[in-house]
């Protein structure tokens, strides 16, 4: 449906005052007539509709559980939120490099302040530990990263109702009208349950809630009440929110007592074809390939499965990733998210930046410009295969022969500065 605006007074001022200038009188008042039936008649269409809506939503509270009284005060004088339908299309491709993300949020703020927040709930953190064998830095650099420490729940910019956002989304977002009807059932849940009231209900644009910014659903499944008021608060109790992030982590299968990943050091003239991330092998073998860690220590537990990730290619820092990397990656299914939380959890116990430098003034590419070099590969008989813009094996493969035969380190990273030397070839 098109979004029609509501003419305030003051965008209508200037057509009432041309209209005093208007000779003909009769003609400037049909003008009015029409701007007035065109205000008053196409909102008031649109709300019928949005109240129907809500009112045909009921069968499908009903169906999950909900009672009525639940619904009707939930539901009670919601309005559509335009500005989270706006949201769901503002999803430009922007390939910001890995690198450019982890500097913003890794930053030496957030890493002060989240070595404060550990200071001040040592003892919690030590109880939440305990229960759920989670590492106090891997969940306090979450918390850092998904609300900064709490500082993003005050900002009303960001923090709106979150049945709200949710019925604006269930009603018209689009490729978000599932998630927005599923996170509203599970919404309506929460408030049955007795843990908050509507109007304390704050989150994000898309339902992500408290401290620790769980959507509806991961709420009821792993929400805990960790200090004993009978109430999963992760909106004004820190030890709520961080348990909650604990007992999330936890059912998702994080291993105590280990790490998420090594820097490590690759050997001169490594294949890069072994860097797939679907590709599992014990850090004994990696270790036979000559891979070291940055720190020169041994890897503990030889037998331990990891991969290999190198999100810049032979000019930048690469990783072996254990099973809590994957487990981080719940929470937020990208490499570079896990990796920021990973490294922001090292930093607050006290560790050093990544040993190797990010490659400086390269990134990775847009759809566009990775098909100008698929087929600036394939004319130079590369075989590069469909012009089509993703990196599959076979352009990857083309990018490492290139690599090879201009005797560059055949890593096959589709980056700007090589598309740049292919262009210049
Ligand atoms: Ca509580």
């Amino acid at each position: 449906m098109p979004f029609i605006p509501r003419f305030t007074l003051r965008s209508l001022a200037p057509f009432r005052a041309s209209a005093k200038r208007v000779p003909l009188r009769r003609a400037g008042a049909m003008t009015i007539a029409a701007l007035f039936a065109l205000m008053l008649f196409e909102p008031a269409h649109a709300q019928a509709s949005f109240d129907g809506w809500k009112r045909s939503f009921w069968r499908q509270a009903y169906a999950a559980g909900i009672s009525r009284a639940i619904y009707d005060n939930a539901m009670h004088g919601v309005t559509l939120d335009r500005e989270v339908i706006a949201k769901t299309d503002n999803q430009a491709e922007f390939v910001k490099p890995v690198w450019d993300y982890l500097e913003r949020v890794v930053s030496d703020t957030r890493i002060e302040n989240g070595r404060e927040k550990l200071r001040e709930n040592a003892p919690v953190l030590y109880q939440i530990e305990k229960s759920f064998g989670v590492d106090r830095h891997v969940v306090v650099a979450i918390w850092g990263m998904e609300s900064a420490y709490g500082a993003v729940l005050d900002n009303h910019k960001i923090m709106r109702p979150v049945v709200r956002s949710l019925v604006s989304l269930a009603y018209d977002g689009g490729r978000y009208k599932n998630f927005g009807r599923k996170q509203l059932i599970a919404a309506l849940k929460i408030l049955q349950h007795g843990d908050v009231d509507p109007a304390h209900m704050m989150g994000s644009w898309a339902g992500a809630m408290g401290h620790t910014q769980f959507i509806p659903t991961t709420y009821n499944a792993y929400a805990v009440d960790f200090d004993g008021d009978g109430k999963r608060d992760i909106w004004g109790s820190i030890p709520d929110a961080l348990a909650s992030t604990a007992a999330y982590l936890n059912s998702s299968g994080w291993e105590p007592g280990k790490t998420w990943g090594y820097e490590v050091k690759l050997p001169h003239g490594f294949n890069y074809a072994l860097g797939d991330t679907r590709k599992k092998r014990p850090l004994a073998e990696w270790a036979k390939l000559g891979v070291r860690r940055t720190e020169g220590r041994n890897f503990p537990r030889p037998s331990d499965e990891v991969y290999l990730l190198a999100p810049a290619g032979a000019k930048g820092p690469a990783f072996l990733m254990l099973k809590n990397f994957d487990v981080i990656k719940r929470y937020n299914n990208a490499d570079s998210y896990a990796l920021a939380v990973g490294h922001l959890a090292d930093r607050l116990r006290g560790g050093d930046a990544f040993v190797r430098n990010w490659p400086d003034g390269d990134r990775p590419l847009n759809d566009d410009e990775t098909k100008r070099m698929q087929s600036l590969l394939n004319r130079r008989g590369y075989e590069a295969g469909t012009v089509d813009g993703k990196i599959g094996s076979q352009t990857r493969a083309a990018i490492r022969s290139y690599q090879r035969d201009v005797g560059m380190a055949p890593d096959g990273f589709a980056s700007f500065l090589l598309l740049k030397q292919l262009q210049g070839d």
